[in-house]
């Protein structure tokens, strides 16, 4: 299989070219196509199996298409929820790769730094935010964030959050997001505490194993 059978849109498929991708990972060749039915996914796949790319390549997409449809507000559509600094990092390099055709924004937001060119970089305004869970809610509770718009929302590394100490702020932060949105969760491990947690938050979830 090659990316071109994943019925991407131009823009993408001519940034994976300049990547030098040609094969999609087993993961992505699964989600891909889900994500793009506008379904939630349940993925269990650890770091280095092409899970970044499995999400960010559709949310680009269709957050794409969308503004080619119709006028979109100017407001964060995508909210990508990770454990780590080094994780948010490399999540927004590889959406900055992917999305070098499709003019949509992305901001990368975590602690230990100062917040102002963050909260800068939050008035001019982001389509798709990657954003570790303590830093969010802090700016969030400065009402620097709103996530009424938001239309995809991805856990990434569930089981990583959970360890660090981070499920009340996530679960702070989802229940400011609409209900109305999908969801992609994903983990490298499922021990109960976690699937109780994707079944409170995934709805009718294809589930995507590698
Ligand atoms: P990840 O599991 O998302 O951290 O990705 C692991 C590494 O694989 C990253 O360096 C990606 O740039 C690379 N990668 C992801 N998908 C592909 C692909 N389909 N072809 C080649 N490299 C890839």
């Amino acid at each position: 299989m090659l990316f071109q059978d994943l019925n991407l849109i131009e823009p993408i498929l001519k940034a994976l070219k300049t990547e030098g991708y040609t094969t999609p990972t087993p993961i992505q060749q699964q989600s891909i196509p889900i994500i793009l039915q506008r379904k939630d996914l349940l993925g269990c796949a650890q770091t280095g199996t092409g899970k970044t790319a499995a999400f960010s390549i559709p949310i680009l997409q269709i957050l794409h298409e969308e503004r080619t449809q119709h006028k979109e507000p100017k407001a964060i559509k995508a909210l990508i929820l990770t454990p780590t600094r080094e994780l948010a990092i490399q999540i927004g390099e590889s959406i900055a790769a992917y999305g070098r055709h499709t003019g949509l924004k992305h901001l990368v937001i975590f602690g230990g730094v100062s917040q102002n060119p963050q909260v800068d970089a939050l008035r001019r305004g982001v389509d798709i935010l990657v954003a570790t869970p303590g830093r969010l809610l802090d700016l969030m509770n400065q009402r620097y964030v709103h996530l009424d718009h938001v239309k995809l929302l991805v856990l990434d590394e569930a089981d990583r959050m959970l360890d660090m100490g981070f499920v009340h702020d996530v679960k702070k932060i989802i229940a400011k997001v609409p209900s109305k949105r999908q969801t992609l969760f994903f983990s490298a491990t499922m021990p109960k505490e976690i699937q109780t947690l994707a079944d409170t938050i995934l709805n009718k979830p294809e589930k995507v194993e590698v």
